[in-house]
């Protein structure tokens, strides 16, 4: 046996003090191994306590769960669950690492996911089309959103058509904010395609792909991309032992923070940059718009043919952009020209604001992993084999 070989199976054996001190030096993190009856790996899940924190604090409530194919024959797929923070920007909130992608594998999955969150949380999910995931989130979380990311279902339909015309067009129905507007938009997508090139698109609930269908816990989210911060794993074409790539994330994950902390520190408005180049953008649209006051905290808001409500004190249009992503939408500044941007700033959801995000990322930090050098050995022993393919 080769010297990596060695160094490959030791991985194993010493994941249970990996994680020790892995959780040591990082409170309140969640790290779990599975094994069959023989002792052999099978799943492993990590969780940083900082992470979940931030994440029931101060981040987006939808979470993409998603796979990340890695190279080796034993240890081929990292699950992964990623969400927005408030600034928009992609966080890997938990992962585990596994060989098959299979149900039982996402049932695991979603059931360590859920044991981190607790079950005093709405949260609502998104991933590429798949029954193994939609499986486990109906088992686990049957009450919860489940949706598809836009994007995954965009690259389907160019690739079932051969169309990008098409692919537009579904953009345009998929983004669009109102019902009525949905179905002109649709209308004109069905009668772009031949025959049966979107059958499998009918045959999915629209609040799945349709952000004028979408619930409040998707706040508006079209797709959520795994972060850059794991692409090495993905281009490296070479074996490594379990705890190197779990390294690699933690790493990624703490490079991540570090920047975050350091961008916090330089906003210096209400808003995180994202939230305020969505609420400029809708000032702007706000420009045209007709306002009547109807009575009680009541507005009319009217552009051409298109009349919505806006409620001053529950802060709802009958649009449903201000429910749907936390940011007044263009009917309800305009209802409001009376205030001050400042004012209107206030009416953004918390979680859309800069102090929020500088304590997200500065609050606690991602600590890094001790050397080998430094381990302090668990007095309880656990013993782990390596999976039996080797
Ligand atoms: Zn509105």
């Amino acid at each position: 046996m080769n010297g990596f070989n060695e160094v490959y199976k030791k991985s194993f054996s010493n994941l249970p003090i990996f994680f020790h001190n892995l959780q040591r030096i990082n409170r309140n993190s969640f790290t779990i191994i599975k094994k069959d009856m023989r002792d052999r790996f099978q799943f492993c899940f990590v969780a940083l306590g900082c992470v979940i924190t931030t994440f029931l604090t101060s981040m987006i409530p939808t979470i993409f769960v998603g796979i990340v194919p890695l190279i080796g024959t034993n240890i081929t797929t990292m699950y992964v669950a990623v969400a927005l923070d408030g600034n928009h920007e992609p966080l890997i909130i938990a992962f585990a690492l596994g060989s098959v992608d299979c149900d039982e594998a996402w049932i695991w999955f979603m059931r360590r996911l859920k044991e981190c969150l607790g079950d005093n949380i709405e949260v609502g999910f998104i991933s590429h089309m798949s029954h193994s995931i939609d499986y486990a989130i109906q088992r686990v979380y049957p009450d919860s959103y489940q949706g598809y990311c836009c994007k995954n279902i965009a690259d389907k339909v160019r690739a079932s058509t051969g169309s990008t015309v098409v692919e537009q067009l579904f953009w345009k129905t998929c983004k669009t904010y109102s019902v009525s507007e949905f179905y002109v938009c649709l209308n004109k997508l069905t009668n772009e395609v031949n025959g049966n090139e979107l059958r499998w698109l009918e045959n999915i609930a629209i609040a799945k792909w349709a952000r004028a269908f979408f619930p409040k816990v998707r706040f508006n989210v079209k797709y959520i991309s795994i972060p850059t911060g794991l692409n090495w794993l993905t281009i490296n074409t070479h074996e490594l032992p379990i705890t190197s790539i779990i390294e690699v994330v933690h790493q990624s994950i703490r490079t991540v923070y570090g920047y975050r902390a350091a961008l916090g520190d330089g906003m210096h408005g209400h808003l995180t940059p994202y939230a305020q180049h969505v609420l400029e953008r809708r000032m702007n649209q706000s420009n045209g718009y007709e306002v009547t006051y109807i009575g009680s905290d009541k507005f009319e808001v009217s552009l051409n043919l298109t009349i919505q409500t806006f409620q001053l004190e529950r802060g709802i249009c009958t649009c449903e952009n201000c429910q749907k992503c936390g940011i007044p939408c263009e009917h309800g500044i305009a209802s409001l020209r009376r205030l001050t941007f400042e004012e209107i700033q206030e009416l953004v959801n918390y979680k859309l604001t800069s102090v929020v995000y500088r304590n997200a990322f500065q609050a606690e930090a991602v600590n890094p992993i001790p050397i080998l050098l430094h381990w302090e050995i668990p007095v309880e022993n656990t013993v782990v084999l390596p999976p039996f393919a080797l």
